[in-house]
């Protein structure tokens, strides 16, 4: 008896594709662009959209969190860097969000998948009419076999710029829709007890109390100069989605099939409610 709740705890302990149905799969500016002043990298787009289709051929149901809009806009609008002003952030988004969707299309394509850009707000996140429509449209698309692709609508919110890269964005999207399972793409191969770059720093597979974590140890944003995301907004992503009981995997995005294959690469936060 006490052997077969072990083995049913240790089960639990590493992601089983079987029990999850729902996906959300979110990817930052730097995974996509390398860095900033360059344009979309599309093997990095096909990379992420080929374990997409891998997983829609098992039949999961597959939502993807983008950014990578401002980092795209940086190169046409003639700028080298990523823009210091919020407007000026803003209009570069305006420009590459076109420019990130006529990508991640041509790249479904090749599977025959169609995908549909969503765009919301963190506020939106807080109004019962637009949850309500969120839900309802996220519903009909994965229903009739589509991708949405969803990013912050960078013209009216502003949060994910400043601070997240879409991972507040993607965490919660992933509690309002009842997804199974939240996955982070990072640059680096997952969550490490230290910042990554001082010697010694050793990386942690497992994640099953959040609180053990010290989050003002694990450094900022990325060095790549196009996104706003970090550690600490990742730890955060990991509180909402683990505390209603869904997991979260941190993973790069050249070790994300084996991760989903329950392999021991990236970082897997328990569902902890
Ligand atoms: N919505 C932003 C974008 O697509 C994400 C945030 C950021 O890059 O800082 O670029």
């Amino acid at each position: 008896m006490y052997l077969t709740q072990k083995i049913l705890e240790l089960m639990k302990m590493s992601i089983n594709l079987k029990d999850i149905n729902r996906i959300v799969i979110k990817v930052g500016s730097s995974t996509l662009t390398g860095k900033a002043g360059a344009n979309l990298d599309p093997k990095a787009i096909d990379d992420l959209v080929d374990v997409v289709a891998k997983l829609k051929q098992d039949k999961k149901e597959v939502i993807v969190v983008s950014s990578g809009a401002i980092a795209a806009g940086i190169a046409p609008l003639g700028l080298s860097a990523r823009p210091s002003d919020l407007t000026s952030q803003q209009a570069a988004a305006s420009v590459g969000q076109g420019l990130l969707m006529a990508k991640y299309t041509q790249s479904f394509n090749r599977f025959k998948i169609i995908t549909a850009q969503i765009l919301i707000t963190l506020e939106d996140i807080t109004k019962d009419a637009h949850i309500a429509n969120i839900k309802g449209v996220l519903g009909s698309l994965l229903k009739q076999g589509v991708v949405p692709v969803i990013n912050e609508n960078d013209t009216v919110g502003t949060e994910e710029i400043k601070y997240g890269d879409n991972d507040g964005l993607a965490a919660k999207v992933t509690k309002l829709i009842e997804a199974d399972l939240l996955v982070l793409i990072t640059d680096i191969d997952g969550l490490y007890d230290a910042n990554p770059t001082s010697p010694g720093a050793k990386q942690i597979h497992l994640v099953s109390d959040l609180s053990k974590i010290n989050s003002d140890s694990l450094g900022g944003a990325g060095s790549s100069g196009v996104g706003s995301g970090g550690m600490v907004t990742k730890i955060d992503a990991a509180r909402v989605v683990t505390s209603v009981g869904i997991g979260m995997l941190l993973t790069k995005i050249s070790d994300l099939s084996d991760a989903l294959a329950g392999k021991q690469v990236g970082t897997y936060f328990l569902p902890n409610p």
